[in-house]
């Protein structure tokens, strides 16, 4: 017999949400918003959607060749995004936009993981990069209490991810 999930554990969900057609999608959203909420359970939701993370999350970390570039309360994180690479992903995408409009893609392709490129690896793809992005991996910097990203370009506290 198996034991009863202890639903006090963090619960890391994965799933692609490129398969699920929107009503289903939807309905996925509110049964674990309600799970979130009925059980207390605490979860980390992976996602290439950042709609998706809006509706579901409270804290959002946006990753870039492995690393987390950017982290935060997700309201913040959305509407004034520190990182050039949040800001591409924001700016590529087709919601809020004039139907005529064109969208920005982020120019390039991800980097190979075996051979990441020196310094900051989305500096091969970043509108902003100057001649220091490739000399070190950025340290994260916090632009606001609990809002962190790691780009040289952002001002605020020099520290370290725990
Ligand atoms: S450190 Fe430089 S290359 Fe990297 S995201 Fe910031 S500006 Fe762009």
């Amino acid at each position: 017999m198996r034991d009863p999930p202890d639903y006090h554990e963090q619960a890391v969900h994965a799933r692609r949400s490129t398969a699920l057609d929107a009503t289903v999608q939807v309905q996925v959203l509110i049964l674990l918003r309600r799970l979130q909420r009925e059980l207390g359970m605490g979860m980390i939701f992976v996602t290439h959607d950042l709609g998706v993370a809006a509706e579901i999350a409270d804290t959002v970390a946006v990753m870039y060749a492995g690393r987390i570039v950017e982290s935060g309360p997700v309201a913040r994180v959305l509407k004034t995004p520190a990182h050039p690479y949040t800001a591409g992903l924001l700016a590529s995408t087709v919601h809020g936009q004039p139907r005529e409009r064109d969208i920005d893609a982020i120019p390039g392709s991800p980097p190979d993981l075996r051979r990441l490129p020196p310094g900051c690896s989305f500096a091969p793809r970043c509108p902003r990069r100057i001649a220091d992005c490739r000399r070190s991996v950025p340290d994260p910097r916090f632009p606001e209490t609990g809002h962190m990203a790691a780009c040289l370009l952002v001002t605020g506290a020099i520290g370290r991810l725990s």
